[in-house]
């Protein structure tokens, strides 16, 4: 092992500068710097590199977090970058978004006292550095196979599964109802969290791999589901979830109180210049706003955080559980609150008030019971305990279902489960329909970009195995 390695006991954590709070509420920029090539080496250093490495155990995609951390701090970072890239589509993606305090870093065994290694910088560095020098370059499969893939869902795990077919050699053709790529990287996550160029970016150098993709083409409607398992020899369902669970209530029907997609995608339109009438007209503005967000997960922190950037006036978050039970990451949640973001925690809408816009919103206190078969506690009002917020636009952030694919693809034998997220055979990936392949999270049901990735991944895998089993039966009868 180098002595240039475990350098955790005199190298300090030392994460990407962070901008000040006074300029990152003004922009929409990412807020961490990328780290400068020596610091880079410096804080990969500080890895123990472990026998039993969990940190890449608790990797969805089973990076091989050691290996690069070593080539990094011994500055072989085109080796770093063959080695991050191998096991992982979207290096510089998932080492910005990832939640790494639950994945990698969070499995970070340092020993006791001192601070995990910074993987997910690490990992985006890699990439980033690899993009300037030139090192990532259009895929070129050694051979073109007369088969051709369709995939629906041009987000993570679709793009995943194109490129990883793509350097099989196939024809693949990926259909997205959006009119860009890169599902919700591109119109969901804000750019301070992922700037737009760095999908953009992606998008091209598939382009130039030949990925070939049908934009503004909603298959069920546009294309009939049958046609496109007749033009292709395999298909995948990577469509995500869509359907934003509601909220009711008194007044839960007045002006200004949206659903968060429709929030995020106004913003994020708006910042990659597209006319968007809803934001123009102020009804997806939160400018001049009293802004209360509803939910407690990484949307409610994505919308609170658009917020002040756009210039609300105040902006709250309801969550009905305290900080230690909400489900969005940690990390954000103090991104928040220095921005300027007010938490009420443990608190629940009643009713919404206003005459026909909404100007309030009544909320009665919550207090944390027993915990549930599921293992979390459960909530309850406090009785008496009801108060008023005021607000001029209520964003609904209470996470997503999926939509009825068996209506909209018009294939009543497509078998989904109880939550209506598409059933498939753990093993092949396979839906019930014989061909077509399902991932990401319209399988998993809301879920992270690293596991839409790692999908695609294993059903490209699949996919493939699949055609040549068949290539294989057909060249025998013949
Ligand atoms: P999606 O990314 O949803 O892509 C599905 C694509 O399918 C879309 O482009 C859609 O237009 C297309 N489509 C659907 N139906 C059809 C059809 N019939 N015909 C043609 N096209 C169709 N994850 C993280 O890891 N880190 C984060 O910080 C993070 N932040 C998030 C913030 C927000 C606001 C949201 C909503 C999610 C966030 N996630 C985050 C979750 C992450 O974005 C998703 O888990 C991931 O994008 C799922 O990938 P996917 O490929 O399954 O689906
Ligand atoms: Fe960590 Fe995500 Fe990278 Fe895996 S993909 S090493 S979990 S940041
Ligand atoms: Fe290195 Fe931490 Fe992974 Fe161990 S758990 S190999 S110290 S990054």
């Amino acid at each position: 092992m180098p002595d240039r390695m475990l350098q955790f006991v005199r190298v300090p954590q030392q994460t990407p500068e962070k901008r000040a709070v006074t300029a990152r509420r003004t922009d929409f920029d990412e807020i961490y710097a990328r780290f400068a090539a020596d610091d880079a080496a410096r804080q990969s250093s500080r890895c123990s590199q472990c026998g039993v490495p969990f940190c890449q155990v608790h990797c969805p995609l089973s990076n091989n977090i050691p290996d690069w951390l070593k080539l990094t701090a011994e500055g072989r970072l085109e080796e770093a970058y063959e080695m991050a890239s191998s096991t992982n589509n979207f290096p510089e993606i998932c080492g910005r978004i990832c939640p790494q305090d639950r994945l990698c870093e969070g499995n970070c065994v340092i020993e006791k006292g001192f601070e995990s290694v910074t993987i997910g910088a690490v990992e985006r560095f890699i990439t980033d550095n690899a993009f300037d020098r030139g090192w990532v370059q259009p895929i070129r499969p050694a051979a073109e196979r007369p088969q051709s893939v369709g995939i629906v869902g041009a987000g993570p795990g679709g793009l995943a599964a194109a490129e990883e077919m793509r350097r099989h050699g196939y024809q693949v053709h990926v259909y997205d109802r959006y009119d860009r790529v890169g599902g919700l990287m591109i119109y969901g996550i804000p750019g301070f969290k992922l700037e737009k160029d760095i999908v953009l970016r992606r998008w091209k150098l598939m382009e130039d791999s030949g990925i070939i993709f049908h934009l503004n083409t909603e298959i069920g409607r546009d294309i009939p589901f049958a046609a496109l398992r007749a033009r292709h020899d395999a298909v995948l369902l990577a469509t995500g979830v869509y359907k934003p669970r509601d909220i009711g209530g008194p007044g839960a029907g007045l002006s200004g109180i949206v659903a968060a997609l429709d929030y995020l995608t106004a913003s994020n339109r708006t910042g990659l210049g597209d006319e968007v009438p809803d934001f123009a007209s102020g009804a997806l503005d939160a400018a001049g706003r009293d802004v209360v967000v509803i939910g407690g997960g990484d949307t409610a922190m994505d919308c609170v955080r658009t917020a002040v950037r756009q210039g609300a006036k105040s902006v709250k978050c309801l969550y009905r559980r305290d900080r230690a039970n909400m489900p969005g990451s940690m990390r954000e949640v103090k991104n928040a609150e220095e921005e300027g973001v007010e938490f009420v925690w443990l608190s629940a809408p009643e009713a919404f008030l206003g005459d026909d816009s909404v100007s309030g919103v009544r909320a009665v206190r919550m207090h944390l019971g027993l915990h549930d078969a599921s293992g979390r506690q459960s909530v309850e009002p406090i009785e008496g305990s009801h108060f008023t917020v005021p607000a001029s636009l209520v964003i609904k952030a209470l996470g997503f279902d999926p939509e009825d694919l068996q209506s909209a693809l018009g294939q009543r034998d497509l078998a989904v489960s109880r939550w209506g997220t598409l059933k498939t055979d753990r093993r092949t990936f396979m839906t019930s329909l014989p061909g077509v392949f399902a991932a990401g999270d319209i399988v998993r049901g809301a879920s992270l970009v690293v596991w839409a990735i790692r999908d695609g991944r294993d059903a490209a895998a699949q996919m493939h195995r699949h055609i040549q089993q068949n290539a294989a039966v057909a060249a025998a009868a013949e």
